[in-house]
């Protein structure tokens, strides 16, 4: 049987940078990935419309080149031709009130802030944020259940006192809606930045989502918006090469069925064909609770496998790419056709009604938009002169009881490609108010409902986009379970990663980075 030092179940973004640091460091390391090719949520194709490349799933890296992964990595992504190109118009809003966009340059901000009446509130917060960035972002990339959590918790408490931590405490749980509704005067603004709770799996009027919002917020307006040269693919090649390079392995079609566990120690694992590969120091696996605890490794104890059994796993994904022959022809604010990724929405009180409906069962009547315009960003993604849409939805059902707009017949309430198709249309309808020509040039059109994403990946059970509902019981402290201390499994040398531990979803690498560096240190 081959051994190797460590084995890594999957091949999303957090098993390729902990499969890269561990390579680096001299490991021996080998990734099994069941589908065809690495990446998980990052998929790129060339392949469905000829001289386009499409982000079929995830597209923007502000969390990546933000993280520590990259920090870490940088230099030999770099050498490996990974380049980011970024725009100074990130994001903006189309609502009923107005439009607004959010810039890296801060004059133009404040600018728009000014504009919209808010220009002291948005300083204010930003001033505030600011000088707590530090422990923001510490809270979402530290590796809880060790003793560096204790020396950032003191560092906490030393920087704000009893009291400030408690007010900080009670700032971390609110939501969006009150906050928003309390701090900005136009209703533009909070249309403007509340839907970005939604890119961390949150609604308005969930605990959490205000904080959640701010940092967002903020890392846009100071970072931009992004994205590798080439699309997400670049990404993965690169960090495949740095594992390869050091004597590691990616196998592709290589579906784990079974970690072996030795006297409560992870020693290896059983591919779905027979075939056995040895672990002689860790087996690494990018997979949810219940597969983790309920098939891969049912040996661990009772209280993980009870909890692994309540995960649960949050509303469904939604995706549209429509090229076209010609730009977007935006009515309205022309900035919009420059923007990285606009929500359109009717205003913070229709994402609120949205994401309920979503959560009862319905198809929203007025769903949040998300159009992202890649092009706007990195031009080699379309032929010259023609224009690209990656449309995102937030707000759906992974089973569906109904359609809050009474129109849509949701049959027994499976994605079938009719009900998917009968919702993209509803999407593109409400879109061709703002895009004229959506329909009448568009070269290509295809929807990725959650039935198709979670063919896609397994790991988005029920075409759940982030692997596990994000509510903060399910979050930081909490992610994956109540019960269990971070990435540790309670078996020897077996380590949870990806998007359902924490520090959650998105492309910053960090769980992956997290437990590569703690076996690192090891
Ligand atoms: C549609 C969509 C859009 C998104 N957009 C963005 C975005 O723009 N920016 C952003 O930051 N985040 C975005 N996200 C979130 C982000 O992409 C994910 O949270 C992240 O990529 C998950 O990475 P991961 O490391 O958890 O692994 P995943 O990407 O989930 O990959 C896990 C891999 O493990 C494999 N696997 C699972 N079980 C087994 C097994 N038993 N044997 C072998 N292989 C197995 C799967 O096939 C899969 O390839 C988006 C997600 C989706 C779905």
């Amino acid at each position: 049987m081959e051994q190797r030092d460590v084995v890594i179940i999957g091949s999303g973004i957090n098993a390729l940078v902990a499969g890269a640091l561990l390579a680096r460091a001299g490991w021996s390391v080998t990734l099994c990935e069941r589908n065809a090719h690495p990446g998980g949520a990052i998929w790129t194709s060339t392949e469905h419309v000829p001289g386009f490349t499409i982000e079929l799933l995830s597209s923007w890296h502000p969390l990546f080149v933000g993280g520590p992964a990259y920090g870490a990595l940088a230099d030999d992504l770099a050498a490996r031709g990974l380049e980011y190109v970024n725009t100074e118009l990130p994001t903006g809003v189309v609502c009923a009130d107005g439009s607004a966009v959010l810039s890296s340059n801060p004059e133009i901000t404040a600018a728009q802030m000014a504009e919209l009446g808010d220009l002291e509130a948005w300083t204010a917060l930003m001033t505030d944020f600011g000088s707590k960035a530090d422990l923001a972002f510490g809270l979402l990339g530290t590796d809880f259940w060790r003793r560096s959590a204790w020396k950032f918790g003191w560092k906490a408490y030393r920087r704000l006192g009893r009291d400030g931590l408690a007010a900080s405490g009670a700032d971390l749980l609110e939501p969006a809606a009150p906050w928003a509704e309390r701090t900005f005067s136009s209703p533009v603004t909070r249309a403007l930045l509340t839907p970005w709770a939604l890119h961390n799996g949150l609604g308005p009027d969930d605990a959490g989502s205000a904080f959640i919002t701010t940092v967002i917020g903020a890392a846009i307006a100071m970072g931009g918006m992004p994205v590798p040269v080439g699309g997400g693919r670049s990404l993965v090649s690169a960090l495949v090469s740095i594992i390869e390079d050091n004597g590691g392995t990616v196998l592709c079609g290589a579906d784990v069925a079974k970690v072996t566990v030795t006297g409560n120690r992870a020693t290896g694992v059983v591919l779905a064909d027979g075939t056995a590969i040895g672990a002689r120091r860790a087996v690494l696996a990018s997979v949810t609770p219940p597969a983790l605890y309920g098939t891969l490794a049912p040996e661990a104890d009772a209280a993980r496998r009870a909890a692994a059994e309540r995960f649960r796993f949050g509303r469904a994904g939604f995706q549209i790419h429509i090229a076209l022959r010609e730009p977007p022809r935006w009515t309205g604010d022309p900035r919009m056709a420059g923007t990285a990724l606009v929500h359109i929405l009717d205003s913070m009180d229709s994402l609120s009604e949205s994401v309920n409906a979503a959560n009862r069962g319905l198809l929203p009547r007025r769903p949040t938009i998300v159009v992202g315009q890649p092009a706007t960003v990195d031009p080699s993604r379309v032929p010259e002169g023609q224009g690209l849409l990656w449309i995102q939805l937030q707000e759906n059902p992974r089973h569906v009881l109904g359609d809050l707009a009474g129109e849509i017949d949701p049959g027994d309430g499976t994605w079938t490609p009719q009900l998917r198709d009968a919702y993209a249309d509803r999407v593109i309808t409400i879109l061709e108010r703002h895009i004229t020509n959506i329909r009448s040039a568009a070269i290509a059109q295809f929807a990725l409902g959650p039935t198709d994403l979670e063919a896609m990946n397994v790991n988005l059970v029920g075409g759940d986009p982030y692997a596990g509902d994000c509510r903060v019981d399910q979050y930081a402290l909490w992610r994956p379970l109540a019960t269990a201390t971070g990435h540790d499994t309670g078996i020897e040398g077996l380590w949870q990663i990806g998007a359902s531990t924490h520090p959650g979803p998105g492309l910053g690498g960090g769980s992956g980075f997290q437990v590569a560096s703690r076996l690192l240190r090891t």
